[in-house]
């Protein structure tokens, strides 16, 4: 069993993807080639926004985000301290600092209620992350961008597909970030990015600063990065893209199933009516988890941890003086969380399969595991 089936999508789509990446190498344009452009507006036009720019990675996508707003160093960022390592680090990459707030710990995303209380004239954007598929409140969190004249970046790399009272994850700040990581709910087969706006000012800027800040051929206006899609990994998406709104209706469906079978007193994700997730991750809360996850392992039933230290407290980041206790939520579900298998093709039995030894685990204690 696999934690995420990439080989069943892809005997799904085999001869679409073999066709697609065959056209790429008769054409030869391996750099900003023809799929790369009709990617861009087709994930354009899926999200509903007017751009969008495709990347190296999201990592990149982020980076290149703030620097199209022209974050400087010095300059506070209001971001969740729940999520990974990408957002603190492409932050602090810039001289900027990462200002953690803590999250919502049903929907573990950033608690909107406290944003205003860390705000100094120092801040100059908020980097929500749309974790486990779903989006950020970004209506409440907008509210106070518009207060306070700041810039919001929704990191949606685990949320791309979703939707947030009827609109799509990307769409909902002046820029969304996301990437294409293979196990990412929309994935190539190596990295991949993009960021997404309705600004067409800020989408060229973001254009020119993915090939070295120029705006034509060796004249650079602007400090640049390399940063594109491979034309090979458009290709790869553009096949994907066809069957992605399918997936997610199977991702929904399987998210439910293991709701069903998990008794209520698992912490399962809070998935707000308003909202559809594409659970990026089917992620619950257990005690004694290491006991779980040993014998889980026995079992060969994989599983993931997303994510076992809060950001504020990373050895990385300890120049910002932040400890334990600062963030009880993240930090609560740092030591708690579980991922457990999550793809499209992932079967009903498969899925009782995994439930009956986690409900077996979890009458377990450390030495039966082991004995
Ligand atoms: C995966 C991920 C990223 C980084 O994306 P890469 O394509 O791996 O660089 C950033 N933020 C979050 C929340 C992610 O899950």
């Amino acid at each position: 069993m696999e934690f995420i089936d990439l080989k069943k999508q892809y005997e799904h789509l085999k001869l679409d993807i073999h066709h697609r990446i065959n056209t790429v190498l008769e054409h030869g344009q391996y750099i900003l080639g023809p799929e790369v452009k009709e990617l861009e507006e087709k994930l354009a036009s899926y999200v509903g926004v007017k751009h969008c720019i495709t990347v190296a990675n999201g990592t990149d996508a982020l980076l290149i985000a703030m620097m199209a707003l022209q974050i400087q160093p010095g300059d506070e960022i209001i971001t969740s301290p729940f999520t990974f390592i990408a957002n603190g680090e492409m932050i602090t990459l810039l001289g900027a600092k990462p200002v953690f707030v803590d999250i919502d710990p049903g929907t573990y995303n950033i608690d909107v209620n406290q944003i205003e209380k860390v705000m100094t004239s120092k801040t100059k954007c908020m980097m929500p992350i749309s974790l486990y598929g779903q989006c950020a409140d970004m209506d409440a969190i907008n509210i106070i961008a518009e207060k306070y004249n700041l810039p919001v970046i929704e990191d949606a790399a685990q949320s791309f597909g979703a939707s947030y009272k009827g609109r799509k994850s990307c769409g909902l700040s002046r820029i969304g970030c996301t990437s294409f990581f293979p196990s990412k709910p929309l994935g190539c087969y190596g990295d991949g990015g993009a960021c997404f706006t309705d600004d067409d000012e800020l989408a060229m800027t973001l254009r020119q600063i993915r090939v070295h800040g120029q705006s034509q051929r060796y004249y650079h206006s602007l400090l640049g990065v390399n940063s594109r899609l491979d034309t090979l990994q458009a290709a790869i998406l553009l096949a994907k893209l066809t069957v992605f709104d399918e997936e997610i209706k199977a991702r929904k469906e399987i998210a439910s199933f293991y709701n069903h079978l998990l008794p209520d007193y698992i912490k399962k994700i809070n998935v707000s009516s308003n909202n559809t997730c594409v659970y990026a991750q089917y992620t619950i809360e257990v005690p004694r988890r290491n006991t779980i996850q040993a014998y889980l392992q026995k079992m060969h039933i994989p599983m993931a941890i997303h994510y076992p230290v809060p950001l504020s407290l990373q050895p990385v980041f300890k120049n910002l003086h932040y400890k334990e206790g600062d963030f009880p939520f993240a930090e609560r579900a740092a030591k708690q969380v579980m991922s457990i298998p999550m793809h499209p093709y992932l079967t009903r039995d498969q899925q009782q399969f995994i439930v009956s030894h986690l409900l077996k685990a979890l009458e377990f204690n450390e030495e039966q595991v082991f004995s």
